[in-house]
């Protein structure tokens, strides 16, 4: 009505999914769990007006328990999940490299696949199949962890928050869906939502705790938490294909090449004695024009990152906006200040990933993984 339309900053438009995570967390049947995604680390405080310093990754996580889910738990886990099967995907690729199609594009950001399949639909099949981090969650949430809590999938409600409008979307397509329940993410909220609910929940942030994820899921490494930063992915997904081509970890910084802030970078990396042609980028008119010169055959690359926000989702839609200023930079270097400080920095060395494996997966690019954690978006009906 009224309000809405006299609204300056627009904020009365944006979709306030709070409303249904409440309803799920009142009703007694419901297990209710969330994922936090790591750019949402490095921006919540901003809400409250907390420095870097104050807003750490366990006053985030106290300040979440007190909403009321049953069970917090980090995307950074399904992060090291993702890296595992695109790992394993790019070296496959790499391997029948005259007759996969090459390069490979993540397939993490919705929206750059959107992009992709609406611009230029010659490439889809290009893109990773990897589900993203946000969607191997949920699937594996309600399968892996549902047998672990005894119960059927559609007794939890699982719920992302994210720094990212487009995950609502990724969550809804019926194509990425396979754990049997409705929906293998029901809901996905933005790091602003997330502040709005601290806010209704009466949060005292002045006197939060440290707290930590719950387990197993709430396990993740640094690897993991730089997805949330531009040319994280492919740094993450680098350091673990070298493990699998060599058997021996790389210097965890070995490939901190790929950082950096143009909207487009260029390098070649090398992974035990092979070359691999990689490109970074962040924007979607970068993608554009990256996109023009790979489609005119001006340039050849193995791999691409491409997040769809400048400077990767640490600069996401979702996140909190303050006028005139770009956070993107600053946010990324705190996710790179949390990896260096890590204890694990390879996805292959988390131990819930391991034993996921183990007990359920059985291995990368498996027929169970396959089932849970893969897509084709050529597929998708969104
Ligand atoms: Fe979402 Fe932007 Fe991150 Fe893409 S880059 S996943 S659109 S926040």
């Amino acid at each position: 009505g009224q309000c809405i339309t006299h609204c300056p900053t627009g904020a009365l438009r944006e979709r306030n999914d709070t409303v249904k995570v409440m309803d799920a967390i009142m009703d007694p049947d419901q297990i209710v769990i969330a994922q936090i995604a790591p750019a949402v680390r490095a921006a919540w405080g901003e809400g409250f007006g907390l420095s870097t310093e104050q807003a750490t990754v366990g006053k985030m996580v106290s300040a979440a328990r007190q909403i009321g889910f049953d069970y917090i738990f980090d995307t950074d886990f399904s992060a090291d999940l993702t890296i595992m099967e695109e790992g394993h995907e790019l070296l496959e690729r790499l391997s029948h490299e005259k007759d996969a199609k090459m390069p490979m594009f993540t397939s993490c950001c919705p929206g750059w696949v959107r992009f992709m399949r609406s611009q230029f639909p010659d490439y889809v099949d290009n893109l990773s199949t990897a589900k993203s981090p946000q969607q191997m969650f949920g699937a594996i949430a309600k399968t892996y962890y549902a047998d672990i809590l005894g119960v059927t999938p559609d007794k939890i409600t699982c719920v992302s928050i994210m720094p990212c409008t487009a995950k609502k979307y990724e969550c809804a397509v019926p194509q990425v869906n396979d754990s049997g329940a409705d929906r293998d993410v029901d809901v996905s909220l933005t790091t602003r939502e997330f502040i709005r609910m601290l806010r209704a929940a009466q949060v005292n942030i002045d006197t939060l705790e440290e707290d930590a994820f719950d387990e197993p899921l709430g396990i993740g490494t640094g690897a993991g938490v730089i997805f949330g930063a531009t040319g994280g992915v492919m740094e993450a997904a680098l350091r673990s294909a070298y493990y699998f081509v060599t058997g021996k970890n790389p210097g965890a910084d070995d490939f901190s090449i790929v950082r950096g802030e143009d909207g487009i970078r260029e390098v070649t990396v090398d992974i035990a004695g092979t070359p691999v042609h990689a490109a970074v980028v962040s924007g979607l008119g970068n993608a554009r024009n990256l996109m023009e010169r790979v489609s005119r055959g001006e340039v050849s690359y193995d791999f691409v990152e491409v997040m769809a926000c400048p400077g990767g989702c640490a600069g996401g839609g979702g996140q909190p906006i303050h006028d005139g200023l770009e956070l993107a930079c600053q946010r990324g270097q705190k996710l790179y200040a949390l990896d260096k400080g890590s204890q694990l920095r390879f996805s292959h060395e988390n131990p819930a990933i391991v034993q996921a494996y183990d007990k359920f997966l059985d291995r990368p690019l498996s027929h169970k993984s396959h089932e849970l954690l893969h897509t084709r978006q050529a597929e998708w009906d969104l």
